[in-house]
């Protein structure tokens, strides 16, 4: 059967490239790594925070929401529980108040309550180093984990794989799949470990700043060049 107009023009449109060999992709991805540290010379987690424990809070409270939001509810959250003893000891319908805003306030409010009893219980009100100790804490998961690990403790223990990484890194084809997990699992294939916290918190700068859901300035990206735009039509000539 004949192909449409519209379906022949798809088509001729469609990239085809070589299928990089597993060294191609090593470089690439060191040579991505570099160009972001280029882009981002300061690789800061966009989460607001000045523990360990209000990177912790906030963590737990950005699942399924922005930073940004995230960012507009802690200031006054940790203004009130600056610590695990503060917070342990607060009211759940209080901390529910404060982060209604969030989406899940009550089961995020019951999970940083928890949280902090937790801490106060068995950690002295510290943050554990420790990722099998961290997710055993209430709302705390792999990612999660990693977050405060890496960011604050400055300990790799794996990528963290947001929204934003997710999107980006199968855009860029360092990795094929739209599992958290299996992103993490490829990624830590190719990235250095001692890149694997700036590499997260780079990637989503860039994700905000440049290469934006759904509009993505290809056009100006620093790391066109070494881009595979997987799904994106090809740019003008
Ligand atoms: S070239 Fe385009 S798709 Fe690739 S990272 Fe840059 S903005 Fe995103």
């Amino acid at each position: 059967m004949k192909k449409s107009g519209n379906t022949e023009k798809a088509t001729s449109r469609k990239v085809r490239r070589r299928k990089e060999t597993v060294r191609e992709r090593e470089v690439r991805a060191a040579a991505i790594v570099n160009r972001l540290g280029e882009l981002f010379p300061v690789a800061e987690c966009a989460l607001v925070h000045h523990s360990a424990f209000q990177l912790l809070v906030a963590t737990i409270l950005s699942a399924q929401c922005t930073d940004e939001r995230v960012n507009q509810a802690t200031p006054e959250l940790f203004r009130r529980y600056p610590d695990a003893a503060a917070l342990a000891g607060s009211r759940q319908e209080d901390v529910e108040m404060l982060v209604k805003s969030l989406g899940f306030f009550r089961n995020k409010a019951t999970n940083i309550r928890g949280m902090a009893q937790e801490l106060v219980e068995h950690y002295q009100g510290e943050v554990p180093q420790d990722l099998d100790a961290l997710v055993k804490l209430p709302g705390v998961g792999r990612k999660t984990a990693s977050v405060v690990l890496g960011t604050w403790f400055g300990i790799p223990s794996g990528i963290v794989v947001d929204t934003h990484v997710r999107r980006l890194t199968n855009l860029l084809g360092l990795v094929t799949s739209e599992n958290p997990e299996i992103i993490e699992r490829q990624l830590m294939t190719v990235i250095p470990r001692d890149e694997w916290i700036n590499f997260s918190h780079r990637l989503i700068h860039h994700g905000r700043r440049t290469c934006i859901a759904r509009r993505p300035k290809c056009a100006e990206c620093g790391l066109v060049a070494l881009c595979h735009r997987v799904g994106l039509p090809p740019l003008p000539e």
